[in-house]
């Protein structure tokens, strides 16, 4: 899947880590954080609030936070 897909497929993905459900920080030093829609339980990819059981998988897109390629593609 290309970026381009990906947004048609998931126009609800977060916009601020685009998928992944981190985000990379870039100063003053490299960290890798939770995004909010993560703390908040939503999914990462389809949107939808809520979603995020347990084990951190969507239950309606079935996006998991073990999957390499749960995020846009670069
Ligand atoms: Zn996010
Ligand atoms: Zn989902």
């Amino acid at each position: 899947m290309n970026r381009d897909e990906y947004v048609l497929k998931f126009p609800e993905h977060c916009k601020t880590c685009e998928g992944w459900g981190i985000v990379r920080g870039h100063s003053p030093i490299f960290t890798i954080s939770e995004c909010r829609c993560l703390k908040a339980g939503n999914c990462p990819r389809c949107g939808t609030p809520h979603a995020l059981d347990a084990a951190v998988r969507c239950a309606a897109c079935g996006w998991d936070v073990d999957d390499e390629e749960r995020g846009l593609p670069s």
